[in-house]
């Protein structure tokens, strides 16, 4: 029976893929974290529907493999895209002990895309994601990957910038970054994207120290060729260089 892996996009409905919504639709059990089914409420309203708290994440990712090889049609649903910091590689790491699943992973907007629609344009070129979170990678191995980003001069796009649980990882973020890029570098910070609450801000690598961020932030630190443009964080690709 199928899986269906599904990225919701940032938040509201008008943010999920047509394929995200036919899955939706086609599947008869609806599993995930409660506050994303209460995103989609309206479209799963009659279905089936288990959800374990956070932290949960391989339980979910097993309920979910456990009704589809029980020959109902399932939905496990994740924001953003499921494949980025989200359950589809746990779920194809546990697949094999589930002959008969068939997995379709359905590609939503990740949050990185989402916040740097609103900043601007800042991704217009190479850059980088890295998560702050160290509760699956150990921070020394963060912070080595913030350095050589930082170092090679492409923005970056930091996932899990803090939490409740874990403060002062932004700070320490810019302290790494601030290695190699000035305190004027323009960066953007984004909270609930595309949902109820949508915050975003353009400030300086210096003031991005400074701030809060919680679970649903989103930073952007701008590389060598990002500035600002009538108030908005671009960075430049070279098209008007000639
Ligand atoms: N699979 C998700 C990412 C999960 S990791 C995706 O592709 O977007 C969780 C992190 O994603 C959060 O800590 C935050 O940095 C970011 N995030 C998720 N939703 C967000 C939103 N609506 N606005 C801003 N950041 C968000």
């Amino acid at each position: 029976m199928k899986l269906y892996v599904i990225g919701l996009g940032p938040g509201d409905e008008k943010y999920l893929t047509a394929e995200a919504r036919y899955a939706l639709e086609a599947c008869q059990v609806v599993v995930g974290y409660q506050r994303y089914l209460d995103l989609i409420q309206d479209l799963i309203k009659g279905k089936e529907q288990f959800s374990t708290p956070m932290g949960g994440e391989l339980k979910r990712c097993r309920m979910a493999l456990d009704f589809a090889a029980g020959g109902k049609p399932t939905a496990l649903v994740c924001s953003g895209d499921a494949g980025v910091y989200g359950l589809a590689g746990p779920v194809y790491e546990l697949a094999p002990e589930y002959a008969g699943v068939e997995i379709l992973v359905i590609p939503g907007i990740t949050a990185a895309l989402a916040a740097a629609a609103l900043l601007g344009a800042p991704l217009t070129n190479d850059f980088a994601v890295i998560s702050l979170s160290d509760l699956l990678t150990p921070w020394e191995v963060i912070a080595a990957r913030l350095s050589a980003a930082a170092a090679a001069g492409f923005p970056l796009c930091l996932y899990n910038p803090g939490s409740t649980k874990r403060k002062g990882h932004l700070e320490k973020a810019c302290d790494i970054i601030l290695g190699c890029r000035s305190t004027e570098t323009v960066c953007g910070i984004v909270s609930c994207a595309g949902r109820e609450g949508e915050q975003s801000r353009i400030m300086s690598l210096g003031e991005l120290r400074n701030q809060k961020a919680d679970m649903v932030t989103t930073v952007i630190v701008g590389g060598a060729e990002t500035g600002l443009i009538g108030g908005k964080m671009v960075t430049l690709r070279g098209y008007r260089r000639d």
